[in-house]
């Protein structure tokens, strides 16, 4: 079995209906769906704020490299095309964490990197992480800390840059 973190994020057209494609493309493989957050744009590019989310999915035998696939597919589905790196986009997914059992699989592949290099600096995936699964733990320069902690490091402007909404995906 193994179990992919999923970071989701859309700031370009029916931003909800594209995160709510991600929970509807991976069906019945979905275990968890978080609330929906608002958060304004990182990177430098002037555009318009981010809905994000995190979904918990598990299949029975997909790979790391199967999920990257996985998550390609739906962006490319939900039309993205690839402008501005870190530009405004219809649909982004990323792996977070990636599980096989119970080891976390680690990989400095740059075509997928595992965990995640960015996620324990974002409080856009931290936080929805945690409304899912509030135990969670990530690793990050050789050790498996948990969520909460990494979330308390960071700035107090990143963390209350990240707004609930009343938005939700159905799962
Ligand atoms: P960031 O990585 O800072 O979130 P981004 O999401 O804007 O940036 P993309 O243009 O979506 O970056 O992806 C660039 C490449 O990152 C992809 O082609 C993919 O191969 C690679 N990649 C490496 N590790 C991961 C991962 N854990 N999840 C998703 N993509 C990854
Ligand atoms: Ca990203
Ligand atoms: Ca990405």
């Amino acid at each position: 079995m193994t179990r992919a973190v999923l970071s989701i994020g859309s700031n370009l057209g029916d931003r909800l209906g594209h995160l709510q494609s991600v929970v509807d493309g991976l069906g019945v493989a979905v275990r968890a769906v978080s609330p929906v957050y608002e958060t304004d744009a990182w990177g430098g590019v002037e555009q318009g704020p981010f809905l994000n989310a995190v979904v918990l999915a598990d299949d029975p035998g997909l790979s790391p490299a199967g999920w990257l696939r996985r998550c390609q597919d739906l962006e490319t589905a939900a039309g993205r095309v690839r402008e501005i790196h870190w530009g405004p986009r219809t649909l982004d997914v990323d792996i977070v964490a990636c599980r096989d059992g119970l080891e976390q699989v680690r990989s400095s592949d740059p075509e997928l990197t595992l965990p995640h290099p960015y996620a324990h600096l974002r409080a856009f995936v931290l936080i929805p992480w945690l409304a899912v699964d509030p135990a969670a733990r990530l690793w990050v320069t050789g050790l498996d800390r948990p969520v909460t902690e990494l979330l308390a490091e960071l700035d107090a402007r990143e963390r209350d840059g990240v707004r609930p909404t009343d938005l939700v995906l159905s799962n």
